[in-house]
């Protein structure tokens, strides 16, 4: 499919648009969610224009699972949470609704039940 440049992650990556960053390099970006579902909740991004994890290079795809890792841990500590969830939706059918790839970090608490 298509990539569409203007989408809202295309345009926070562009500078376009502000966002909560807590990290980026060379490859990828990491800010909070706007709506969190739980505090701390963070989202990573390819730099690289793409709106399918199947459409990803293998160096994005490294790179993006890398700062994942770093971001997860970095929540962890500073949420203090003893569970994290992470997702990742590929298409309208299966939940996302910013077509440029993205990995929730979203931190859980016993009894947590997570907001719509
Ligand atoms: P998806 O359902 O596509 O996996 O999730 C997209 C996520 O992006 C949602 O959790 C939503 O709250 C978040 N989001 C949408 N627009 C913005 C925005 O402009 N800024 C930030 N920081 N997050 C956004």
């Amino acid at each position: 499919m298509a990539y569409d440049n203007n989408n809202v992650f295309a345009r926070i990556l562009r500078g376009e648009l502000p966002c909560q960053r807590l990290y980026e390099d060379e490859h990828t970006l990491a800010f909070l969610d706007i709506m969190p579902q739980s505090e701390g909740h963070t989202l990573v991004l390819p730099k690289e224009p793409a709106e399918f994890i199947t459409e990803m290079s293998d160096a994005s795809l490294e790179a993006t699972m890398l700062t994942t890792r770093k971001l997860a841990r970095a929540v962890q500590t500073v949420t203090g949470a003893p569970g994290l969830l992470l997702s990742q939706f590929n298409g309208a059918a299966a939940g996302q609704t910013v077509p440029h790839v993205h990995f929730h970090i979203i931190p859980r608490f016993p009894d947590q039940r997570l907001k719509s």
